[in-house]
């Protein structure tokens, strides 16, 4: 039951002010976020691809309300592009954005967020990366896909988010299994209505394998983005089936999260990729992580009932 209200305090700006200002926030915030800035950023891709993992990145903030914010997330990740290439990582290491931080519910919110992740796309292409598009709540799935048809006409690698919490998603994976796309596979993180998403778990899990399936069997490059075993093993097994090979698709994971079946899936020769997020806007994203897992809140109001 406490899902629901933390995935709408994610959304409160008075709460957001209350848990900025604790004391204790920060050592919890660290466990997954890589730090404030793009050396951080930086450190943190250091030493995951040392230790054989790839890495997406982050570069947090979302939900914008000014253009200028939407230029500056841009130019951060145009920083981020320029420091990866100019390290010789840019192959390990490619980067996550939300359209909302570039300015989707401006007023003209497809032009500014396609003007503005434009010459991101750009830059990561010229680099040698590519970018995936972060899925976020239902009202912005049309927006963010035909954003995506635009940007894959001149960049056919940039990656796209499906939920598998949504009705229309099965739909989503048939028209995104096509050769050369490249679709991260998740279950969904934000408070949806019943009239378009699957409330059960259980449900959703079950249409994430039906997602899965269609993905796997399609042309494109799966990237299977959940912490759950079962679809980890699910996922191996339709690979078996569907006779692909480990570079054909990818296992993808938060930072900070199951980390120890992170290295697992590396060891055994898997491309196993982590979610890196950094920067100073960690709120939604930190709710976000609290709400998928009751133990994270204990641990989070622990650590606040012992300082
Ligand atoms: P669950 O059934 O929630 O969890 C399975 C197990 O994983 C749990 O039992 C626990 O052991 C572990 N686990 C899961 N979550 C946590 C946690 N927070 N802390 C500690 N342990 C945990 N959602 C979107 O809506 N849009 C996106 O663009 C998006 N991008 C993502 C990118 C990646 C790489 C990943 C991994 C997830 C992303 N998500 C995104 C979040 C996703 O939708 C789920 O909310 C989240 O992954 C939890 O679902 P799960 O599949 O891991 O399975």
């Amino acid at each position: 039951m406490l899902g629901p209200v933390l995935l709408a305090a994610a959304r409160s700006d008075g709460i957001r002010r209350l848990v900025a200002a604790a004391p204790v926030t920060r050592p919890v915030v660290d466990r997954y976020i890589a730090g404030e800035g793009l050396g951080d950023a930086m450190s943190a891709v250091r030493a995951l691809t040392g230790r054989g993992l790839d890495v997406t990145l982050d570069h947090l903030g979302e939900d914008i309300t000014d253009p200028a914010e939407a230029r500056r997330n841009r130019d951060a990740y145009l920083a981020l592009c320029d420091a990866l290439a100019a390290e010789g990582l840019a192959e390990r290491a490619e980067m996550s954005v939300k359209l909302s931080a570039f300015g989707q519910a401006l007023p003209g919110g497809h032009d500014v967020a396609l003007a503005n992740v434009t010459p991101v796309v750009e830059a990561a292409a010229a680099a040698g990366t590519t970018v995936t598009l972060d899925m976020e709540d239902h009202t912005t799935a049309d927006s963010t896909l035909a954003v995506l048809a635009e940007l894959r006409r001149s960049h056919p690698q940039t990656g796209a988010v499906l939920q598998s919490y949504l009705f229309r998603t099965e739909d989503d994976c048939r028209a995104l299994a096509g050769e050369g796309s490249r679709v991260r596979l998740v279950k969904g993180a934000y408070k949806e209505p019943a009239s378009v998403a699957f409330q059960d778990k259980h449900e959703v899990d079950r249409a994430y394998v039906r997602c899965l399936g269609i993905l796997m069997a399609g042309r494109g490059h799966p990237m299977i983005g959940s912490h759950d075993p079962r679809m980890v093993a699910i996922a191996q097994e339709l690979a078996r089936r569907t006779g692909r090979k480990p570079g054909d698709y990818e296992f993808q994971m938060l930072y900070g999260i199951r980390e120890a079946e992170q290295r697992r899936l590396a060891d055994e020769g898997h491309r196993m990729r982590v979610y890196v997020p950094y920067g100073t806007d960690w709120y939604g994203y930190f709710m976000r992580r609290l709400a998928e897992r009751p133990a994270n809140l204990a641990f989070f109001l622990r650590s606040l009932a012992t300082r």
